[in-house]
C-alpha cells in the first residue's frame, strides 16, 4: 500500500507541479519519506533515515523534508518534536495535499502538518496512475475496522472505506490501455470492499473481479491483503468462475491456536480457516497459499505454537510471512502482559521460518519439470542478459531472451531448476 501511495505522490508531484525525481538526496529540493508503523523496528528506521537527511539539510538550507505514512499519522507533531528539521507531516489519506504543503513550507517558517482521514477524498485529486511495467497496483479500499487486539491499521489508516467501482474500473481500464496485463487490488482488508450499502462478505470484491475480468487485455487480477472473517462463499465461488483471478492466495492466519486466535480478536477459529481453504480449493484445485504469522503473542504457550506449526504442515503454506509479537501504541494488547521472553519469540520465528523455507523449497521443487504461464516483467536482476517472469505462485523465474520485446507478455516457461530464492526456465 505504502509503494502504491508513493508512486502516486511521485506522480501527482510530476504530472502536475513539474517536479522529477532523483535518485541522489543530495541533489533533491523535497525529500518524502513513506513510513510504516506496523512493528517498532519499521518505525525506529525512520528516525535514523531522517537524521542522515538532517546532515544534508545543513548543507542546503532550502530543502524541504516531508515525512508522510503511519508513523507521521500516529505520532503528528511529534515528529517535529523528535526531528524539529523536518518541514511537512502527512498521512496516509492526505497525500494529494503534499503539494500544498510544500508551497506552504516555501514561505511559512512553522512546519505544515496535515493528518487527517477525509475518507476516499484522495483518489478525486490524484492524477491517473502512471503505468511503470506490465503489472500495477490498484487500491481499492483502505483502512480497518477489525481492531485485532496487536495492530496499529485501525488507529493510523482510519476505518474502512471503499471506493467507487466505477472510478476503479475506469482506472484499470487506463492502465490497460497503458499495456498492464495484471493487476493488484489493494487494501489492508482488501475483501471488505463494499460496492454501495451491500453488507454480504466478500460479494464487493467478488463482483469487481468478475467485471474486471471482462477487461480487454486485462489477463491476471491479484488481490491483497485479505482476512478469513470477510471471506464470503460469493469470494470463493470466483475462483470456479474466473480463470484470470490466479490460483494463488494469501490469507493471513496469524496463529494456529484458538486461544490465542481469540486473544488477537481475529475473529475466526483454526477450524474455520481450515474449512475455509477446503471450500477455495473444492473451486481451485492445486491453489498455492501463503500466510502470515505472529509469534510470541502475549499468553503463546509452547502449546500453541506448536498448534501453529501443525497448522503450516496441514495447509502447506507456500512462501509466508512471520514476525515476532511487537507491542504497539494505543492497541488493546498492550494491556497484556509481553509474556514469551524476547529469546524464546526468536527461536519460535526462526523454527517457524525454517518450517516455512522448506515448505517453499519443496514446492519450488516440486514445479521443476513444469511448464508455467508467467508474466514477463523486466530485465533479470542478476544477469542482464535474462529476462525475469512471474509465475501464478508470485515466484521470480529467469530464463535466457533473444530480445526484450516480451517484456509485458505472457509466454509459457519450462521449469528447469529450483533455486532458493528463484527458479530457472527455458522458452517452452
Ligand atoms: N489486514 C491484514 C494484515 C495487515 S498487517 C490481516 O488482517 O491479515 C500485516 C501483517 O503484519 C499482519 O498480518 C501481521 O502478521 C503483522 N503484524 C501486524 N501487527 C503486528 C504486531 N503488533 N507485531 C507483529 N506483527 C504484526
Ligand atoms: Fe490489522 Fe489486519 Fe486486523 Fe485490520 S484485520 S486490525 S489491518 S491485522
Amino acid at each position: 500500500m505504502n509503494e502504491y501511495d508513493s508512486n502516486r505522490v511521485g506522480d501527482l508531484l510530476g504530472e502536475s507541479h513539474g517536479f522529477e525525481i532523483t535518485s541522489k538526496p543530495e541533489e533533491a529540493d523535497l525529500i518524502l519519506l513513506n513510513t510504516c508503523s506496523i512493528r517498532e523496528k519499521a518505525q525506529e528506521k525512520v528516525f535514523h533515515e531522517l537524521g542522515r537527511w538532517k546532515k544534508l539539510k545543513k548543507l542546503k538550507p532550502e530543502l524541504k523534508i516531508g515525512v508522510g505514512g503511519c508513523v507521521a499519522s500516529q505520532e503528528g507533531k511529534n515528529i517535529i518534536s523528535r526531528a524539529p528539521f523536518v518541514d511537512i507531516v502527512f498521512g496516509p489519506q492526505t497525500i494529494h495535499r503534499v503539494p500544498d504543503l510544500y508551497q506552504s513550507s516555501l514561505v511559512n517558517c512553522n512546519p505544515g502538518i496535515d493528518i487527517e482521514f477525509p475518507k476516499t477524498e484522495k483518489f478525486d485529486y490524484l492524477p491517473s496512475p502512471s503505468s511503470k511495467g506490465p503489472s500495477a497496483f490498484v487500491s481499492i479500499m483502505e483502512g480497518c475496522n477489525k481492531y485485532c487486539t496487536y495492530c496499529v491499521v485501525p488507529h493510523t489508516r482510519g476505518h474502512e472505506v471503499s471506493r467507487d467501482k466505477k472510478d476503479i474500473l475506469e482506472e484499470v481500464r487506463a492502465l490497460v490501455d497503458k499495456g498492464v496485463r495484471e493487476v493488484n487490488f489493494l487494501g489492508q482488508n482488501v475483501n471488505a470492499y463494499r460496492d454501495g450499502k451491500d453488507k454480504t462478505k466478500g460479494l464487493g470484491l467478488a463482483n469487481l473481479i468478475r467485471e474486471s475480468s471482462e477487461i480487454e487485455g486485462l489477463d491476471r487480477i491479484r488481490f491483497t491483503t485479505s482476512h478469513p472473517f470477510e471471506f464470503g462463499q460469493e469470494l470463493v465461488n470466483v475462483y470456479g468462475e474466473v480463470p484470470e483471478l490466479v490460483s494463488h492466495l494469501h490469507l493471513p492466519v496469524q496463529s494456529g491456536s484458538n486461544s490465542i486466535l481469540k486473544l488477537m480478536r481475529r475473529r475466526h477459529t483454526r477450524e474455520d480457516y481450515i474449512d475455509l481453504i477446503s471450500r477455495i480449493k473444492g473451486k481451485r484445485p492445486g491453489i498455492s497459499l501463503s500466510s502470515d504469522f505472529i509469534v510470541g503473542f502475549p499468553g503463546e504457550t509452547e502449546e500453541d505454537f506448536m498448534l501453529t506449526l501443525d497448522l503450516v504442515d496441514q495447509i502447506g503454506f507456500d512462501e509466508s510471512y512471520s514476525f515476532m509479537y511487537s507491542p504497539r501504541p494505543n492497541t488493546t494488547a498492550l494491556e497484556f502482559e509481553d509474556d514469551v521472553s524476547p529469546d524464546k519469540k526468536k527461536e519460535r520465528l526462526s523454527s517457524l521460518q525454517n518450517k516455512i523455507k522448506n515448505n517453499a523449497n519443496i514446492i519450488s521443487r516440486r514445479m521443476v519439470g513444469t511448464t508455467e504461464s508467467c508474466l514477463v516483467t523486466g530485465v533479470s536482476k542478476k544477469d542482464p542478459g535474462q529476462l525475469q517472469a512471474r509465475t501464478e505462485n508470485n515466484r521470480v523465474v529467469n530464463f535466457n531472451a533473444s530480445s526484450h520485446s516480451m517484456i509485458g507478455e505472457f509466454i509459457n516457461l519450462d521449469i528447469v531448476e529450483a533455486l532458493p530464492n528463484s527458479l530457472r526456465g527455458v522458452i517452452a
